[in-house]
């Protein structure tokens, strides 16, 4: 029914995440309508993206052609305060509150032991190294509030507390079961603000 390469591309646009077959065969059809120049610029924005996107050698966000992001390589950022993430789109979210004004640790994903991911799946023990040479005073946890998110708050909350510097969590309030990215900058602001020391 399709040509080999229309087929191809289906498949791919198919495998994104929230796109299902329908919209994959919508939007490869979309390509084949565009003028060349424009279906270029997706395909050449793919490939820059892989090319010169790397992860933060010290806080593992995003970073473009160097070993830091534009967070760590910023000398104005205060040093003390570590807010914890599981991805890099959490990052944009909280920075949008304009509230924060510290540091970032990106775990890489939540815990979720139906889906083999564990501890050493996340990016915890670069933290609690960062946590021992940073001189950071709070950590902020502000994983998803959903199960998982809870869940990996819960278990670094029982490993940072011992170390002796606060660890607080982000107030409920957050629409629950969802993730901070869809949280509006005004929800997560207060979310950020009426955070809680965790007890342990
Ligand atoms: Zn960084």
């Amino acid at each position: 029914m399709y040509t080999a390469p229309l087929r191809t591309l289906i498949d791919e646009l198919g495998r994104l995440p929230g796109i299902g077959p329908k919209s994959a065969q919508r939007i490869a059809f979309h390509i084949l309508k565009v003028p060349n120049e424009d279906a270029r610029r997706l395909s050449d924005a793919i490939a820059a993206v892989k090319e010169r996107t790397t992860l933060c050698d010290q806080c593992f966000n995003v970073a473009e052609g160097g070993a830091l992001c534009s967070v760590c390589a910023d000398s104005r950022r205060d040093d003390a305060v570590l807010c914890v993430v599981e991805d890099p789109r959490d990052i944009v979210a909280v920075e949008r509150t304009g509230q924060f004004h510290g540091r970032y640790h990106v775990l890489g994903g939540a815990l979720n032991p139906l889906e083999g991911i564990g501890p050493d799946q996340l990016r915890m023990r670069e933290l609690l190294v960062r946590v021992e040479e940073e001189g950071i005073t709070e950590v902020i946890l502000c994983t998803n509030p959903n199960l998982e998110g809870e869940a990996t708050a819960m278990y670094l909350a029982r490993l940072l507390k011992p170390m002796g510097l606060t660890v607080t969590r982000i107030a409920s309030g957050l629409p629950v079961g969802g993730d901070l990215e869809y949280a509006d900058e005004l929800t997560l602001g207060r979310a950020l603000e009426g955070r809680r020391e965790v007890e342990a």
